[in-house]
């Protein structure tokens, strides 16, 4: 209880801080902080900035570790469209899409519900797509220790959208491959199968 009370303490500081930067930055753009609208702007962006950014107080490793479970099932698993949001590093403006995660099992399965609470972990940091790729990647691949592993990520950067670069509707597709789909004839199974609509 001790730690989590010092969390919540911390977490309190750091949300003045973040607050009292917030106003900083309306006053620094000529707006009034006073006028009625933005009074509780400053700390409405601090917590959602620190809503946005949670996934540096979470590990993605202990999430898989709990729920993982000896099993002899070993085609490909296949999880796809995970919504993701995330907030690029060089603007801090989202970027957002979908992820598609797949992993050939060695021995151990994991609950299917935890592939896109690790996407939202490392979704949930300052992020450059590549990087959130890869730190999907490796996490499943260190953790669950599968003979392969599949990411693939779509995403739209408001970035891209919102100041004026041309060709607004660009999909950046970022992808990491280990261990089986490192062969053609795995890696163009799974990449047919998301791109497959099923229903
Ligand atoms: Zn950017």
């Amino acid at each position: 209880m001790a730690s989590y009370e010092h969390f919540e303490e911390y977490n309190i500081k750091v949300k003045e801080e973040v607050q009292n930067n917030y106003s900083t930055i309306l006053d620094g753009i000529g707006e009034d902080v006073t006028r009625e609208g933005l009074v509780k702007t400053p700390e409405r962006a601090s917590k959602a900035m620190m809503f946005l950014t949670q996934g540096y107080e979470q590990d993605a490793v202990e999430i898989l570790k709990g729920a993982m479970f000896k099993e002899d099932y070993d085609d490909m698993v296949i999880i796809k469209d995970i919504e993701l949001y995330s907030l690029c590093e060089h603007h801090m403006l989202p970027f957002f899409g979908k992820a598609h995660v797949a992993y050939i099992p060695n021995g151990h399965i994991v609950g299917l519900s935890k592939i896109p609470r690790v996407v939202d972990v490392f979704a949930r940091r300052l992020q450059v797509q590549e990087r959130l790729t890869h730190d999907i990647l490796e996490c499943i691949n260190n953790t669950l220790k599968p003979k392969g592993v599949a990411v693939v990520i779509e995403a739209s950067h408001m970035c891209m959208m919102m100041r004026g670069v041309q060709k607004q509707n660009s999909v950046t597709t970022t992808s990491g491959f280990r261990g089986q789909f490192e062969k053609q004839e795995t890696r163009n199974e799974f990449l047919k199968l998301i791109s497959s609509s099923l229903s």
